[in-house]
C-alpha cells in the first residue's frame, strides 16, 4: 500500500511523513517542488528508506502528477503542498494564487481521473485528504465563540483567500464529481523543523543570536496553538476514519496572545540557556508596526474531530513549546543549514 503525500519536505508535511515512517511499512510518496520552505534536510533519517520515495516536482505539473498517480497507485492523497506565509503572500501573491488555487485544481483533475480507473473496491477505500487552515474563517472579536466548521469562510489576507478557495474547489469534486475527500481545517502549527521565518522559531533564534524579538502591534492578537506532532496524528485520524465530504476543524484548546507566546518562550529559555549577562530574554522584545490587515483572534473549536472521531491533542501549550524550545537547542546544525541557505548544498551532495 502507498500513499502520496504533497509538501512532504515543508514544515508540516515533514513532520508527517517522519511520523508515518516511523509507525508504518507502507510507502510514502513524497512530491515537493523544493521551495525556499522545502527542505530535504529534515527528511535526512529517512532517505535511505526503501519506502519513502522522493519526486521533485510541482502540484501543478499534470503529467507528473498523474505519471506518479499511475506508478505507484496510492489509495490515497494528502495534500499539504502549499505557500503558506501570509506576509509573502501580502508582498506577492502570485505564487498563492498559483500553487494554493491552480496546483491543488491540478492536483484534484489528475486525482479524479485516476480514482474513475480505480477497481472497485479500491474506488471505495481511497481519499483526498486537503490539508487547510482556520485562517480561512476570518477573524473573530474577544466575545466570538471559536470557529466551528459551519463557519462562514471570511478570507482577510491574500494566503487565506488562496486556501479558501482551493477549500472550496475540494468540497466542489466531492459534490460535482463525487471524488471521496476529506477536509482539515487547523490552527496554527509549532514544533520540531519549522522554518525561521516564523514567530516561535524567529523568536527562539533571535533570542539565542541577541537579537529583538519582533511583536506586531500591541502583540495581543490571539492564536490557537497546536503541537505539530498533534496536528500529525489527527489528519491520520481523519484519513483513517473520517466521511468522505466533511471537513473537520482540528485545534488543541490553546489560545494565546502572541506576547504570551513570546513571553513563555523568553521563560523557558531563562531557564534552559540563560543569557550570559544574567538579564531575561524578555528584555529584548520590541513591538513593530502591525501587519496590514492583521486578524485580531483565530480560535478553533475542534469537538467535532473529539466527539466523532475520538481524537485528543497529546500536548498541552506548556508541554508542546518546551519540547520545541529544547528541540531548537538540540539541533543548531539544522538550524543553521536553513539559517544560512547551505541546506541548498547538502541537498546537492546528497540527491544530486
Ligand atoms: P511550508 O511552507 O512549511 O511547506 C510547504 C511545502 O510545500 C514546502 O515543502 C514546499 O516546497 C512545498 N510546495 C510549495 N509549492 C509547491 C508546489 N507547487 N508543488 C509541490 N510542492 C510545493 O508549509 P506548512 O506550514 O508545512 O503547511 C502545510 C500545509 O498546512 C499548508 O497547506 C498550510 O496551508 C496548512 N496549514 C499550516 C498551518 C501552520 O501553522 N503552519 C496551520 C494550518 C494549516
Amino acid at each position: 500500500m502507498t500513499i502520496l503525500v504533497t509538501g512532504g519536505a515543508g514544515f508540516i508535511g515533514g513532520n508527517f511523513v517522519l511520523d508515518w515512517l516511523a509507525g508504518r511499512e507502507e510507502t510514502v510518496v513524497n512530491l515537493d517542488a523544493l521551495t525556499y520552505a522545502g527542505n530535504l534536510e529534515t527528511l535526512h533519517s529517512v532517505r535511505t528508506k526503501p519506502n519513502h520515495v522522493f519526486a521533485h516536482g510541482d502540484i501543478g505539473d499534470r503529467e507528473l502528477v498523474a505519471k506518479l498517480l499511475r506508478s505507484h497507485r496510492p489509495r490515497a492523497i494528502v495534500n499539504f503542498a502549499a505557500e503558506s506565509h501570509v506576509d509573502r503572500s501580502i508582498h506577492g501573491p502570485g505564487d498563492f494564487i498559483q500553487t494554493n488555487i491552480v496546483g491543488t485544481f491540478n492536483l484534484l483533475e489528475c486525482a479524479r481521473e485516476y480514482w474513475n480507473g480505480l477497481e472497485s473496491g479500491e474506488r471505495e477505500a481511497f481519499r483526498f485528504l486537503h490539508v487547510s487552515t482556520d485562517e480561512v474563517y476570518g477573524t473573530l472579536q474577544a466575545e466570538d465563540p471559536p470557529f466551528a466548521e459551519t463557519k462562514r469562510y471570511e478570507p482577510n489576507s491574500p494566503y487565506s483567500a488562496s486556501k479558501a478557495a482551493s477549500d472550496h474547489l475540494v468540497r466542489a469534486w466531492h459534490h460535482t464529481y463525487g471524488l471521496p475527500v476529506l477536509t482539515t481545517n487547523c490552527s496554527n502549527n509549532y514544533g520540531p523543523y519549522h522554518f525561521p521565518e516564523k514567530l516561535i522559531p524567529l523568536v527562539i533564534l533571535n533570542a539565542l543570536a541577541g537579537k529583538p524579538l519582533p511583536i506586531y502591534g500591541d502583540g495581543r492578537q490571539v492564536r490557537d496553538w497546536l503541537y505539530v506532532k498533534d496536528h500529525c496524528s489527527a489528519i491520520r485520524r481523519v484519513l483513517e476514519a473520517g466521511k468522505p465530504g466533511e471537513t473537520y476543524n482540528v485545534g488543541g484548546w490553546n489560545e494565546k496572545t502572541n506576547l504570551e507566546v513570546v513571553s513563555a518562550i523568553c521563560g523557558i529559555l531563562d531557564q534552559l540557556k540563560p543569557r550570559a549577562d544574567g538579564q531575561a530574554y524578555r528584555e529584548q522584545i520590541q513591538f513593530v508596526a502591525d501587519r496590514p490587515g492583521h486578524d485580531r483572534r483565530y480560535a478553533i473549536d475542534a469537538r467535532k474531530l473529539e466527539r466523532e472521531l475520538g481524537w485528543k491533542p497529546a500536548e498541552t501549550f506548556d508541554s508542546g513549546i518546551r519540547k520545541t524550545v529544547e528541540w531548537y537547542l538540540s539541533n543548531p546544525d539544522w538550524i543553521e543549514h536553513v539559517s544560512n541557505g547551505s541546506y541548498r548544498d547538502w541537498l546537492d551532495k546528497h540527491y544530486g
